[in-house]
């Protein structure tokens, strides 16, 4: 089974021009959201990380079960003014336009090896935000997990410049 196929493409979503990659049908799909969870965990199976950041929303589907499977505790990065406790937050600007995203003071100890994942990553802002978050909390950023790269767009090379164990499952 190729991902892929599992993966619809809306064109001029959410603006015109822009062909947007739905993964709602990937995770509507029992084998295809199976098995790109399973892919996601594989290189980290056996081994110790902490806590699993997933970026909202998407990255909270993907992200949760990732942290499951894993048994690592799970840390949300949220849109501004979602959380409720103290919070770290990064102004940062995505495919779209401009926004700020912010996870909790105390959601990562220092030192803690954390993932990061989410659905897709496009420019790279988005999981480079959230990236610079964690470390300013002290985690060690083990690696940034996506299922889909949109390669043209250059995010992940964009993130494995700054050191970052960049993988996706497709392009
Ligand atoms: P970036 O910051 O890398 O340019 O954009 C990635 C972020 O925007 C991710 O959080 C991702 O969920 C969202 N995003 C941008 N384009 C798409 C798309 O075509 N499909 C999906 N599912 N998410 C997208």
């Amino acid at each position: 089974m190729d991902l892929r196929d599992a993966i619809r493409t809306i064109p001029d979503y959410p603006k015109p021009g822009i062909l947007f990659r739905d993964i709602t049908t990937l995770l509507g799909d029992a084998r295809a959201f199976r098995r790109s969870v399973d892919q996601l965990v594989a290189p980290w199976a056996g081994g110790k990380i902490d806590k699993i950041a997933g970026i909202e929303a998407r990255g909270f589907i993907l992200g949760g079960a990732v942290a499951h499977q894993l048994s690592s505790g799970f840390v949300p990065i949220r849109k501004k003014g979602k959380l409720p406790h103290t919070t770290v937050r990064i102004a940062y600007s995505l495919e779209y336009g401009l926004d700020e995203m912010e996870m909790h003071e105390d959601a990562v100890a220092a030192g803690e090896r954390v993932i990061l994942v989410d659905d897709l990553i496009a420019t790279g802002g988005t999981a480079t935000a959230a990236v610079q978050l964690l470390r300013q909390m002290g985690a060690e950023v083990v690696a940034a997990c996506f299922v889909i790269d949109l390669p043209d767009l250059g995010g992940a090379d964009k993130l494995r410049a700054l050191g970052v164990d960049v993988r996706t499952l497709v392009s």
